[in-house]
């Protein structure tokens, strides 16, 4: 896979280089391009912004270095007949989840552009959408100061999602959300995980579940479920409504149970037997 990122802070991106995406980075799994905007400026100052038309505060980032920049970009990737998408990060954006996650990591080419102050000039984006496909993405209900750590959190998404990226390839199925979120079918699509323990046995006089020491693999993927079901309930209960009313076909009988034994009670007649 193929990332490009475009910043005015090329050095905000040496965690890429770190861990289990700077090492398949190393092994050539992942090609990072990352390129300062700046490069793409003509005067003295290397001026990128502008103060808005119609007023207001702050100012906004200027169209001509980001076509330029995307252009050549484009081009250096292989033109605007290459299978890039290009992911404009910005709180306006649709919200990234798991599912926007499994997508990309499926795409051979990312091209990120992290705005900076109020954000670009609206008419990059719609110049982009006549030669690549564009998303506009949100990582979640508050607004940074820059797009950089929203696409530090997004490739981190992404890259763990490829092969060979993770140590252990069915972590990512027994993550929350699943693989792919709701649809993909796993153990926790839909949920999220559960706690976790590890040795020691005891500790503190607090000891580890006695079902995951019995060495009974369905029992103990059953406690791992419940134990999903009620942490969803208790912190994300806008994903149990979701899984009762797009995927109930996925909750069987126990885990009908537990959801009502959480409060959130799901129609007989929805759930699998
Ligand atoms: N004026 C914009 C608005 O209200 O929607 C906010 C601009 S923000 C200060 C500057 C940049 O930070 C954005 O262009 C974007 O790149 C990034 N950013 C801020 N919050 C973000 C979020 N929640 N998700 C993704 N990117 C974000």
């Amino acid at each position: 896979m193929r990332i490009d990122v475009i910043t005015i802070f090329p050095e905000y991106f040496g965690p890429l280089s770190v861990s289990l995406i700077g090492k398949a980075a190393a092994r050539g799994d992942i090609t990072f391009g990352v390129h300062d905007l700046r490069h793409w400026t003509h005067d003295a100052h290397r001026t990128v912004d502008d103060t808005p038309f119609g007023g207001g505060p702050g100012m906004v980032m200027k169209p001509e270095p980001w076509g330029e920049a995307l252009d050549a970009v484009v081009a250096a990737g292989g033109g605007a007949g290459a299978d890039a998408l290009l992911v404009i990060p910005t709180p306006a954006g649709v919200p990234f989840t798991q599912q926007h996650a499994a997508r990309y990591a499926a795409q051979p080419w990312l091209i990120f552009a992290c705005g900076r102050y109020e954000g670009i000039d609206g008419r990059v984006a719609d110049e982009a959408r006549s030669v690549l496909a564009v998303e506009e993405v949100s990582i979640g209900d508050y607004v940074l100061a820059g797009g950089e750590p929203a696409v530090l959190v997004m490739t981190e998404a992404i890259c763990r999602l490829l092969p060979g990226v993770l140590g252990n390839a069915e972590s990512a199925t027994d993550d929350s959300f699943g693989f792919g979120g709701i649809e993909s079918g796993g153990p926790m699509a839909g949920l999220v995980e559960g706690p976790s323990y590890t040795r020691p046995r005891v500790w503190r006089d607090r000891e580890v579940p006695p079902v995951l020491l019995s060495g009974d693999h369905a029992a103990i993927a059953r406690w791992r479920r419940d134990g999903a079901l009620r942490r969803t309930a208790r912190n994300r209960p806008d994903l149990v409504a979701r899984l009762a009313a797009q995927a109930p076909g996925a909750l069987d009988r126990r885990d009908r149970e537990v959801l009502s034994e959480a409060g959130f009670p799901v129609n007989a007649e929805d759930v699998a037997h």
